[in-house]
């Protein structure tokens, strides 16, 4: 028959698999060379059988939404990804139902092997998911104050930044330092001063009220912003901070003090000035004799 001479023909020259089964009984009508080269001649045998090796049709074949009620051809083209557990490889499917050239209603599949496609797309969303994991552990790492776990100058200067920026509220600043933490250092040697420093933070973190956040300044130093806070409630943490910080006994250290400067945010002041003013108050702390609380 030349009219099923020259179809086949074309479908020899389609770089895919192609496959034609009877759309009544399954059975293989015809296949393409490139099907053929990859999967063996299987004329007559059936498409579940062969490709899938099954005894009876596959439950999501898709042949009835390719037929009208009458069973001719609807015109439609489905295209679709499909799994196949038996090669274990990926396939975008392809399938129209049309009349064989002998008058037969058949169902053609052309199918494209996409596994490699597949695996890439896998690997590159594995690669997204683990870009995030690290990016936000990089966004961690950069604003946390590695020896103490509090964030760090830089956090807390975006903090107080954004606090100020928005002046419907009180803000208030408290910055402490440890008194003569010099001598601890120098008595009990480096690491001990790492640990006063981390035992501090703890102690600071634990006690931090709804709104307020701490972080290291720089050295033995630390900032805490407090928002909708007015300067005597920052004044009177600071003084509850104090005796906190006087109740810690620390192994083979012992007792430390801190000095507290606190300042409430002027209307309009610059992060600058209100910085200046709170470095201030915690001098004149010192100056009055350290373990206390100086208020601008
Ligand atoms: P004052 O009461 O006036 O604040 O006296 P001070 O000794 O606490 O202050 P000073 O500025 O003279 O000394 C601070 C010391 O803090 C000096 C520095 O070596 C030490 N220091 C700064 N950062 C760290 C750190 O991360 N770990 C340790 N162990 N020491 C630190
Ligand atoms: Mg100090
Ligand atoms: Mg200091």
């Amino acid at each position: 028959m030349r009219e099923n001479a020259l179809f086949e023909s074309h479908f020899d020259l389609i770089p895919f698999g192609i496959y034609v089964v009877d759309a009544a009984t399954y059975s293989i009508v015809y296949s393409n060379r490139v099907y053929i080269e990859r999967f063996g001649k299987h004329l007559g045998a059936t498409c579940h059988k062969i490709l899938y090796e099954r005894d009876e049709p596959c439950t999501n074949c898709r042949m009835v939404e390719l037929l009208t009620p009458a069973g001719l051809p609807n015109g439609n083209t489905l295209v679709f990804e499909h799994f196949n557990e038996v090669d274990d490889r990926w396939y975008q499917m392809q399938v129209r139902a049309m009349t064989w050239p002998d008058g037969r209603v058949v169902k053609y599949s052309i199918a494209v092997d996409i596994s490699d496609l597949k695996d890439t797309q896998n690997r590159l969303a594995e690669a997204h998911a683990e870009l995030a994991l690290k990016n936000r552990e990089l966004m961690r790492l950069s604003t946390t104050d590695m020896l103490t776990g509090l964030a760090n100058r830089q956090r807390i200067d975006a903090l107080l930044g954004q606090a100020l920026n928005d002046r419907s509220e009180a803000v208030s600043l408290i910055m402490l330092d440890i008194d003569h933490f010099k001598r601890i250092n120098d008595r009990f040697g480096h690491l001990a001063g790492d640990r006063t420093l981390s035992a501090l933070a703890g102690v600071l973190r634990g006690a931090m009220p709804e709104g307020c956040a701490v972080g290291r300044w720089g050295g033995e130093e630390f900032l805490i912003l407090c928002r909708k806070t007015v300067l005597a409630d920052a004044y009177l943490l600071a003084e509850a901070l104090r005796e906190r910080v006087l109740e810690l006994d620390l192994p083979d250290i012992g007792r430390i003090s801190c000095s507290f400067g606190v300042v409430e945010a002027a209307p309009e002041e610059t992060v600058d000035r209100l910085m200046s003013r709170v470095d201030q108050a915690l001098y004149v702390a010192k100056e009055l004799g350290r373990n206390r609380v100086e208020a601008a």
